[in-house]
């Protein structure tokens, strides 16, 4: 069966200090990654078990984590290539004229996204997707890893607010880890996901 892997950091583990912690980094990627990697394979193992012996009693437990670590394996991947030691700034070009359609202006996808991380109930993540039906963005404010998302919608750029991805660094200042965040954002990587998704026939 085909295997989950735990993906290599595109840079350094303190690339991106002071805004990200070397330490707080290697931690989140090396433990916390690799814990969703091994939950994703667990539960597939465990699946194709449940098949082969016919028994279901435990299917509804199983989807749940399959659901839980897929989806947090997926968020983390996604979340280490949106940022870059040579982020920040603003988005220009196609991404930055779709930003403007969806949210009025960056000002506008930056409060709501910035909003929508610091007032996540419990652990989860904000989210700026892509809409394929309305052909627009959205911003998605994900509980766990995969609550409370539209489906269909394709993550471009996601914000880690699980305690374990700041609080060794921020404790409880959430705010302080959302401002560190904007500084590190890689708008090249967010711009090219725009562009691969503008591509798709997702056949809605
Ligand atoms: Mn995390």
């Amino acid at each position: 069966m085909k295997r989950y892997t735990l993906p290599d950091l595109p840079y350094d583990h303190s690339a991106l200090e002071p805004h990200y912690a070397g330490k707080v980094l290697e931690l989140h990627h090396g433990k916390h990654h690799a814990a969703y990697v091994s939950g994703a394979n667990t539960t597939l193992d465990k699946l194709a078990e449940a098949r082969e012996k016919k028994d279901f009693a435990a299917l509804n437990q199983l989807q749940k984590s399959l659901a839980f670590h897929v989806s947090g394996h997926v968020l983390h991947s996604l979340f280490w290539k949106n940022m870059s030691p040579h982020g920040g700034g603003r988005p220009d070009g196609d991404l930055a004229d779709a930003i403007g359609e969806s949210f009025g202006g960056f000002e506008g996808l930056k409060s709501q996204l910035s909003a929508a991380a610091l007032n996540v109930q419990g652990s989860g993540w904000g989210a700026m997707a892509w809409e394929p039906l309305g052909k627009r963005l959205v911003v998605e404010q994900v509980y766990d890893h995969q609550g409370n998302i539209g489906n269909g919608t394709v993550p471009l750029l996601v914000l880690d607010m699980w305690e374990h991805a700041y609080y060794l660094q921020y404790q409880n200042l959430k705010g302080d880890w959302v401002n560190a965040f904007w500084e590190v954002v890689n708008w090249q990587d967010v711009a090219r996901r725009l562009a691969s998704v503008h591509t798709l026939d997702l056949m809605l």
